[in-house]
Order: structure tokens, then C-alpha cells, then sequence
């Protein structure tokens, strides 16, 4: 399959890479020239907990790069998705797929202006990633992949897509309850991301807290209360044990959460796509979020304070 990766830092790095050593036609488009640089030159170098590779991948601007593909996946943060898909229009043609894996809420809505619903998939992750440098990341791990096309429908090419997938490792399931997943995860985010970062320590850190019950409950309530105006039905249960899990640190415990590293480099968070998406979904409702909009606004002063 002729692929191409709409966003390779971290992630794109580690899907395009898997995808190509499967054997497919696989594209790295990053706007940040050394990192394109670096893959051409040098190709892309992967460490893996059981050893380190270097794979000759070809990698380009958006500018630069021609033709159309059978799969475009998009893999920037959600506050670079309007801006990369437009840099990346002309790969996209009548037949091609766009699969978004980001996590957040908004993305789905802002592919959807570019591309019709019936090829338009959208999924989560649990496969994680850290970009060491340029044309360099670290694998963490495995993980599973769940897409659905947007529409609801199950055509052939979604049938495809996830073979490939498959084939490259990935652990793909096409799931009806892809929007609850993706919910799921902005609940787990919106509340491991965001406590990490405002006490700027770990995951177990956070769980140590005595009453972490307490301010779990105060966001999670609120989210699903909003995701059900929203025609969400989502599970308190399953949102918490997800939560508490991972406070081992046999689990993440030990891990610090994408949004504290992104604050320590002065890179925006995507706290928009997660407590600032539920306060504003919440304000179309008429519901009250006192917490969430508390969240938000101690991220936002966070990263005012970096830049
Ligand atoms: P990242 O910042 O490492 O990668 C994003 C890449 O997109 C960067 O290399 C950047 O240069 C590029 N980019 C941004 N705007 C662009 C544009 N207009 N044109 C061309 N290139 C552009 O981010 P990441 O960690 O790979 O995360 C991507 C998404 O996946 C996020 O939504 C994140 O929350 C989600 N996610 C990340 C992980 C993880 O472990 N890193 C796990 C699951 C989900």
C-alpha cells in the first residue's frame, strides 16, 4: 500500500516505520527540515528495548512531496492538524483514505471540512513513543490500534487498511465504539496529563495522593455529563480503572505524561483538545464544569509562564 505519514515526530515515525518494513510504499512528511534531513541522509534510527535500528525511509516537506497516496495517516498534535492537512491536499485523491490516531477531541471535525465522512477513519492508540532528536525516536513498547470509518460504514478499503496494518504488527480491530474510546482516552488524559503537569511529577506521584479518588471523581463526573449531551454514553468504571492502573509503576507509573515534557520545551500542550474541548462543549450545553475550566486555565498559566 502506498502510505503516507501527515505528521512524523514521535508517532509517525513509529507507524511509518513499522508500515514500511511490512513492505509497504511508506512517506515520512514532516515540516521540520533537519529532521527530513537527518532520515534522508542518515535514515531513521529507532531504539528498541531489545536493540536499535536505523531504516533508510523516504522523507519529505509537505511542499515538496508529489503524488497521491492509498492511506494519508495524520499524526500531528491536534492543534496542527488544520495547517497539515492543508500543506497536504494534493496527496490526498479521490480514493484515499485519512486515518487520524491523535488523541484529543476536535480532529475528526476538522478532517471532516477536508474529507468526506465515507473515508474518513478515526481510532486511538495505546502504542507510546518519544522522539529522541531529529531522525531519531525510541519505541516504547507495544500496544493495540482500534479505527472505524466515520461514517459507520465498513467498506473493503477499511477491511484493507486494517490488514496492513496487521501485517505491520499493529494489533488493529475496526470497533463501532471508536467515539467512546476516543472519550475514554480525553477523560484518562484530561486527568493524568493535566495533574502530572501542574504538580510537574509522575504518574505514581499523582497516585500516591490519599484523596486522588476524590479529584478523579471531580473530572470524570464532569466529562460524562457532557459526553452525554453529546450522545456519549460513557462508563465511570472502565474511565477509572484506566486511571488507576497505570498509577503502578510496574505499569507508567514511573512515566512523565506527554503534556509535562511538552511544557518543560516550551512546545504548546494540547490541553484545547482536552479539558479546554469538554469547557467549551459544556458551554454549548449549558453545563457547568467548574473543575475542567479550573484545569484549563492552570495549564494555560503554565504555559504562559514558559513562552
Ligand atoms: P510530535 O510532536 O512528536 O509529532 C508531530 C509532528 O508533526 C512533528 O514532527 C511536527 O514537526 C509535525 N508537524 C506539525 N505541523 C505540521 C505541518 N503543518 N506540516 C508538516 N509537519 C507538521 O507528536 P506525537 O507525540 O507524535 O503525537 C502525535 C499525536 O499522537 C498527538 O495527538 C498525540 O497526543 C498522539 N499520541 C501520542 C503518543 C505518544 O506516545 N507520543 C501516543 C498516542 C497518541
Amino acid at each position: 500500500m502506498k502510505i503516507a505519514i501527515a505528521g512524523s515526530g514521535a508517532m509517525g515515525c513509529r507507524f511509518g516505520s513499522m508500515l514500511f518494513e511490512a513492505g509497504n510504499e511508506v512517506l515520512l512528511v514532516d515540516r521540520w527540515e533537519t529532521h527530513v534531513k537527518k532520515i534522508r541522509e542518515n535514515g531513521l534510527a529507532i531504539k528498541k528495548e531489545d536493540r536499535n535500528q536505523v531504516l533508510y525511509m523516504d522523507a519529505s516537506l509537505p511542499e515538496e512531496s508529489e503524488g497521491t497516496f492509498d492511506l494519508v495517516i495524520v499524526f500531528t498534535k491536534s492543534m496542527q492538524t488544520d495547517e497539515m492537512v492543508k500543506s497536504c491536499r494534493h496527496l490526498i485523491g479521490d480514493h484515499t483514505r485519512v486515518l487520524t490516531l491523535q488523541n484529543g477531541l476536535g480532529n475528526i471535525e476538522t478532517l471532516e471540512t477536508y474529507v468526506p465522512k465515507s473515508r474518513l477513519l478515526a481510532g486511538v492508540t495505546t502504542f507510546g513513543t518519544e522522539l529522541l532528536g531529529p531522525g531519531h525516536i525510541q519505541a516504547l513498547g507495544t500496544g493495540h490500534v482500534h479505527i472505524m470509518q466515520v461514517d459507520g460504514g465498513e467498506s473493503e478499503a477499511v477491511k484493507e487498511i486494517c490488514a496492513v496494518m496487521n501485517a505491520a504488527g499493529m494489533n488493529v480491530e475496526v470497533s463501532r465504539d471508536v467515539l467512546i474510546s476516543i472519550w475514554n482516552k480525553v477523560a484518562f488524559n484530561a486527568v493524568l496529563n493535566t495533574l502530572c503537569t501542574i504538580i510537574n511529577d509522575t504518574v505514581s506521584a499523582v497516585g500516591s495522593y490519599q484523596q486522588i479518588d476524590e479529584v478523579i471523581n471531580a473530572i470524570v463526573d464532569e466529562i460524562i455529563v457532557v459526553a452525554e449531551a453529546e450522545g456519549i454514553n460513557l462508563n465511570k468504571e472502565v474511565i477509572v480503572k484506566m486511571i488507576v492502573d497505570v498509577f503502578d509503576p510496574k505499569m507508567s507509573g514511573n512515566h512523565l505524561p506527554s503534556m509535562v515534557q511538552d511544557l518543560h520545551s516550551g512546545r504548546p500542550t494540547e490541553i484545547d483538545y482536552l479539558n479546554g474541548a469538554i469547557v467549551e462543549k459544556a458551554k454549548r450545553h449549558n453545563i457547568a464544569v467548574p473543575t475542567n475550566e479550573l484545569i484549563y486555565h492552570l495549564i494555560r498559566m503554565l504555559e504562559g509562564r514558559r513562552q
